[in-house]
């Protein structure tokens, strides 16, 4: 006899999104976290100094207002979500910068002659914005649901995923701006992939914006776990699982852990074909982060970037191609592509007085000990002069420290596995349903598994969907509204 319907490791998103899906198909659910708080990569604390409330991973969120998981869930109704207008901006040199606004046309009357090129680039995926989220958050190997959208979608990623990305345009913004959002995917460039994440988050930015939660992005998993507990769910913290051994009995249990850790979990248990595939899945290159607690608002050369909720540093589309590669090669760049995050100009909540939180990373190789705050801070000081004056404190994350405060980031791999084409076709495997393993009742349902990383849920309502379907015989999606 079964203690509970459904286990869950990891409180993660996903390992949440999955609890929630079983728990509101009536099922028992218990979730075990090897952490004193829940959220995985979607939590916030005071890192720095007292008052000043810092997002440790994710801070923001594209994804809660595309993700099916998230709109089936209505989180907009459950937590206040702030859309900056300005979804991200781009220094360069000079005071110069690229601006990417919620709407399009703003954003092509600031790229003067690439304007145009632009608007034919990215309007065709805006105005569909709601089937490109459809297609970038299934599975790639399956048929589209809106193949015109996923063909107008492959076309220009088979255009900026190859040699040809520089052809439409003829000053260096535009091309900067595309780099900037393609190299979230920490591979080099161009790639496929590259161009596949600057389509969707970029068309993401035109059509819905990039909101970022107020309380910060651990507003997110605590809306899961009131839902959770609401439906009869619960939540067992500061518990570490090894082996699946030490679960109670369940019908079935859903792995919140990267590739690797099913593998270690799961051991000789694992036919030998599957465990192979496992091994064969790679891990990504790594990020090395640091937060900093501002007495104001960073300085910025160009002053419409102090509205920007994000914004990506490193110069021109060559400047940020040499960096990835360098990253690439497994060297640490001297002129870093870096992400930087301004929450609190949209939840001034998030420091105290004048005060402002800044969310930065920059890509290094896996398993990298370098401390990175200099590197930040020097690349944020040649678009900002004088942000070394409004530096209050700082604290730091290696990759090395990433992946000990979260073993999902295997090196330091925020992706829980390279978003490489190859590994966003087979995550970690190939096969219609890459959540379910070969072990009875056990599925994979991290972002080891497609769509891939970020904060959408996706992950683990797809593992939650087979596991309800071949475990429990129920086929329909159960209701997720609040
Ligand atoms: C620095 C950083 C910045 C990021 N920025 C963004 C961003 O701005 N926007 C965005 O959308 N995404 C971002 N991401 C990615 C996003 O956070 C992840 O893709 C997402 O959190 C993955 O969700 P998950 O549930 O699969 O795993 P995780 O969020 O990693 O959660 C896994 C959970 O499982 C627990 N766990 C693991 N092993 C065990 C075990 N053996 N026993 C018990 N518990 C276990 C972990 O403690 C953790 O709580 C960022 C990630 C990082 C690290």
């Amino acid at each position: 006899m079964s203690e509970f319907d459904a286990i869950i490791v990891g409180s993660g998103p996903n390992g949440l999104a999955a609890a929630v899906t079983l728990a509101r198909a009536g099922l028992s659910v218990r979730v075990y976290e090897r952490n004193a708080t829940i959220g995985g990569g979607s939590r916030t604390a005071e890192l720095t100094l007292p008052g000043f409330h810092h997002d440790i991973c994710s801070a923001v969120h594209p994804m809660a207002l595309a993700s099916g998981f998230f709109r089936r869930f209505r989180l907009q109704d459950r937590i206040d979500l702030v859309v900056p207008e300005l979804s991200y901006g781009h220094p360069l040199d000079g005071g110069r910068a690229g601006l990417a606004y919620r709407d399009i046309e703003r954003t092509a009357d600031h790229l003067g002659v690439d304007g145009p090129a632009w608007k034919s680039l990215m309007g065709p995926l805006v105005r569909r914005d709601d089937e490109v989220a459809q297609f970038t958050g299934s599975r790639l190997l399956q048929l589209p649901r809106h193949p015109l959208t996923a063909l107008k979608f492959g076309l220009r990623a088979l255009e900026q995923g190859l040699p040809t990305w520089n052809l439409r345009f003829r000053e260096d913004v535009a091309p900067a701006m595309f780099s900037g959002v393609a190299a979230h995917s920490i591979l080099p460039m161009p790639s496929l992939s590259t161009a596949g994440v600057m389509l969707s988050l970029g068309s993401h930015a035109h059509a819905r914006g990039w909101p970022v939660p107020i309380g910060g992005s651990q507003a997110i998993v605590e809306a899961m776990a009131v839902d959770l507990r609401a439906h009869g769910g619960e939540i067992v913290l500061d518990t570490e699982v090894t082996d699946l051994d030490e679960l109670p009995n369940s019908t079935a249990v859903l792995l919140d852990v990267s590739a690797r850790a099913l593998a270690r979990m799961a051991g000789d248990r694992l036919p030998r074909l599957y465990a192979k595939q496992l091994e064969r899945f790679r891990f990504g290159n790594a990020v090395a982060k640091v937060d900093f607690a501002l007495s104001g608002p960073v300085p910025w050369a160009n002053e419409e970037l102090r509205r920007a909720g994000t914004l990506h540093l490193g110069g021109t589309r060559a400047e940020i191609q040499a960096a990835e590669s360098d990253v690439a090669a497994g060297r640490h760049s001297a002129n870093p592509y870096v992400l930087v995050a301004q929450p609190s100009i949209a939840d001034p909540g998030r420091a105290p007085g004048t005060g402002h939180t800044l969310w930065t990373y920059t890509h290094v190789p896996r398993d990298s000990a370098l401390d990175q705050t200099e590197a930040i801070t020097r690349q944020i000081e040649r678009f900002a002069p004088g942000f070394r004056d409004v530096i209050l404190a700082s604290s730091s994350l290696t990759a090395r420290q990433m992946e000990n405060h979260n073993p999902n980031y295997v090196g330091g791999d925020i992706s829980s596995g390279q978003a490489s084409f190859a590994q966003l076709l087979a995550r970690p495997v190939l096969s219609p349903d890459p959540w379910r393993t070969p072990l009875a009742g056990l599925y994979l349902c991290s972002s080891s598994t497609p769509p891939g990383p970020g904060v959408h849920g996706l992950s683990g309502y797809y593992a939650a969907r087979s596991a309800l379907r071949h475990e429990f015989g129920i086929a329909a999606a159960p209701s997720l509204a609040p």
